[in-house]
Order: structure tokens, then C-alpha cells, then sequence
């Protein structure tokens, strides 16, 4: 029986990670192409910019966040909503969840909680990607398309048109043709990675400077630095770093974790390894995540996770599985995207 040939477009997290549990199924051949690859950096290439951490927004220890109600109807506040409430939904989901008591609360914030999370090293988790991809038979490729149904044309595996594409193009798919989602917006990441050591990270609900800049840290495993951040202003495609946030971002940082740097130094006693810009793929109604025929293709898009692609990754490419399963197997039709 000939084999189902799938390409899929795009080599960020989503597309890693689609194109792995696709590649699972014996009867699935799989091509991942993109005009970025891991090792790669780029504006246009959201996922090193990663933290990346589960935060329902953390190290292998713990997590904190805090929550300041005058934060409430800025960028941040919304975006922060779920992480921030007195008593989240995660609750129960996160191991050794504490409310903090409100005694032990710094002056300003009226609530907070701590938690245990985990933080990826994007730098090696890319490549890790992209090594068990290889190791089950993946093809890469790099190249760039114009239009989503042209990913059918580069399957080496048949004479033919692949079967499926499954879109993965992030922010992409705001200007990609047949898709054109105008619901995307840039939600710009500002970043500051550091030497300086903190086991736990940290995350406030706003800053008092501006109602788009935030304030967290986050140290990635295995040699990644520290990650401070940070910003999230929207519809901002300026990839260069903005010196002056830089500073209030390092000030900030400081100011909510003092143990990042010997006590009485300020912003020299960081050690910088990089400033860094990052656009987030944020969609109004959350990411996409079905299936629909353009031109002829089927294609299976998966795209427009803003902030937490990483956390989102498996669940998404799970979906993926299971529409392209649908297309493949004859029994197609729309899926409802998850509520994510
Ligand atoms: C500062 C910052 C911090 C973040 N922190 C976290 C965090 O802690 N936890 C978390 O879960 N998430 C975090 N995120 C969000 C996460 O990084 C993104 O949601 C995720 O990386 C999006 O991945 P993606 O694969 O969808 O898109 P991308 O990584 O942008 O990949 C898109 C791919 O499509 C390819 N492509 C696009 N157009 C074309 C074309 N026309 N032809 C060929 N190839 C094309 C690109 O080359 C690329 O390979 C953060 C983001 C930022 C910016």
C-alpha cells in the first residue's frame, strides 16, 4: 500500500513537533520544509526567542507570581489574567501550589502564589527536535513558499503531490497566500539573557513604567543563562533591541529577584550575554488549529499559539495527528478549533 506523504511547512516548535508525532505512524512519510531552521536567528523565527517555561502561564524548582489588581485592565494584566488570580484553575494541575500569605506580600502586590514548573532550553530542545525527527526518518528542507498549497510540490518521496500539509508557519501565516489570517497580531518580546544564576522564576502582573512591559525571570537548564524580561507590545514588529527598555527591563528584574546579583550592585552586577527581540504569534480567537481544503490540498493548520507554544506544543500536534488521521483515512471534515 502506498505510503501517505505529508510535508510540513514551517520548522518552529509547532512544526518540530507535528512532524514527530506524525512520523510515528509507519504508514505516514514525512518532509518538513521552511525557510528557518533551528540554529537560525531570525525576526522572522519565533521559537529560539523562547524562554520557554509552563507557566499557566519556571525552573526545575519553583515558580512565583504576583498579582497587583491596579494591573487589571492593562496589556499585561490581560495577559497575565488566569496566572495572576487569587485561585487559579491550575491549582491543581501544578505540584506544591501555595497560595503566599498575605503578610509575607511586598508592598503593592494583593496576591500571589508559588508553584513547581519546568523551563526548556530552546537552544537545545530544537535541535533535539530535530534529531528524533531524523532518527525516524524525516526529510528536511529548506526553502520558501509563497502560498501554503506550493508545500505540496516538494514530497521526495512520490512523483505526486503530497496527501497533506500541515501549516506551521506562525506569525507567517498573516501574509502566507491561501491563508492570510488577518486575526494575527505581533505581540513583541523584549529579552535581556544573563549569566547570573536565579533557581527560581518570577512573574509580576505589571510594572508601573508602561501597561505593555512586564517583569519575569526565568533560568533555562543545562547552561542557558537567565532569561529577563520582558515586554509584549502589540502589533510592535521592531526587531531591534530598544536600549532603554533594556535597562528598565535589567532594573526591574533586580528589583523583584535581588538575589540575581550581590547585594548592592545594581544593573552592572549582570552579566549579559545577549539582548534579544521576539514576535509572538498571537491570534484573536487563539490558536488554529483544523483542517480545510485550498486549491485542491487539504491542509491542516497549526498556528497562532502567542505566548506558549511551547506549553501548548504536544497538545496541538496531537490534534494535528488526529485531523490529518481524518483527511487521510477518507473520513475529512471541519474540526472545531480547541479551546486553547
Ligand atoms: C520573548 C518570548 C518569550 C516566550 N516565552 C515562552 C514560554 O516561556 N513558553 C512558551 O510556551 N512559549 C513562549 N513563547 C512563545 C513561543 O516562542 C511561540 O508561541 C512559538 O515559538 C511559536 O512557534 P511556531 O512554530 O508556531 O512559529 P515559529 O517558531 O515562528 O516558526 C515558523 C516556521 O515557519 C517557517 N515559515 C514561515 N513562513 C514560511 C514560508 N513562507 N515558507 C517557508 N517557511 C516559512 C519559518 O521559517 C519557521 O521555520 C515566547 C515567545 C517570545 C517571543
Amino acid at each position: 500500500m502506498a505510503k501517505h506523504s505529508i510535508v510540513v511547512l514551517g520548522a518552529g516548535v509547532s512544526g518540530l513537533t507535528s512532524a514527530l508525532l506524525l512520523s510515528q505512524n509507519p504508514d505516514n512519510e514525512v518532509t518538513v520544509i521552511a525557510k528557518h531552521m533551528p540554529g537560525d536567528v531570525d525576526i522572522e523565527y519565533c521559537s529560539p526567542w523562547a524562554g520557554a517555561n509552563y507557566l499557566p502561564f519556571s525552573a526545575k524548582d519553583s515558580k512565583t507570581s504576583q498579582c497587583r489588581n491596579k494591573d487589571g485592565n492593562t496589556t499585561i494584566g490581560k495577559w497575565t489574567t488566569e496566572l495572576t488570580k487569587p485561585d487559579p484553575w491550575y491549582r491543581d494541575v501544578v505540584p506544591n501550589f501555595a497560595n503566599i500569605p498575605s503578610d509575607r506580600l511586598d508592598p503593592g502586590v494583593d496576591n500571589a502564589n508559588t508553584f513547581t514548573s519546568v523551563c526548556i532550553n530552546a537552544a537545545i530542545y530544537l535541535p533535539w527536535l530535530v534529531s528524533q525527527c531524523l532518527k525516524a526518518g524525516v526529510v528536511f528542507r529548506r526553502t520558501i513558499v509563497q502560498h501554503v498549497t506550493e508545500a505540496a510540490d516538494f514530497s521526495p518521496f512520490s512523483s505526486r503531490k503530497a496527501n497533506l500539509v500541515i501549516n506551521c508557519t506562525g506569525l507567517s501565516s498573516l501574509k502566507l497566500g491561501g491563508v492570510q489570517d488577518k486575526t494575527l497580531h505581533a505581540a513583541r518580546g523584549q529579552i535581556v539573557v544573563v549569566r547570573n544564576h536565579q533557581a527560581a522564576m518570577h512573574m509580576i502582573s505589571g510594572v508601573d513604567d508602561s501597561n505593555e512591559e512586564s517583569t519575569y525571570t526565568m533560568t533555562r537548564p543545562a547552561g542557558g543563562g537567565t532569561i529577563l524580561g520582558g515586554s509584549y507590545q502589540m502589533d510592535n514588529w521592531d526587531s531591534q533591541p530598544d536600549p532603554n527598555l533594556a535597562v528598565r527591563i535589567m532594573k526591574r528584574c533586580i528589583e523583584l529577584c535581588p538575589g540575581l546579583v550581590t547585594p548592592g550592585q545594581g544593573i552592572e552586577g549582570l552579566s549579559i550575554v545577549r539582548h534579544g527581540v521576539g514576535l509572538r504569534p498571537l491570534r484573536e480567537d487563539g490558536p488554529r488549529v483544523d483542517v480545510e481544503k485550498i486549491g485542491g490540498v487539504w491542509v491542516v493548520h497549526n498556528y497562532g499559539h502567542g505566548g506558549y507554544g511551547y506549553q501548548t506544543s504536544y497538545g496541538c500536534a496531537e490534534t494535528v495527528v488526529e485531523l490529518a488521521g481524518r483527511v487521510l483515512t477518507g473520513k475529512k471534515g471541519s474540526r472545531e478549533q480547541p479551546h486553547l
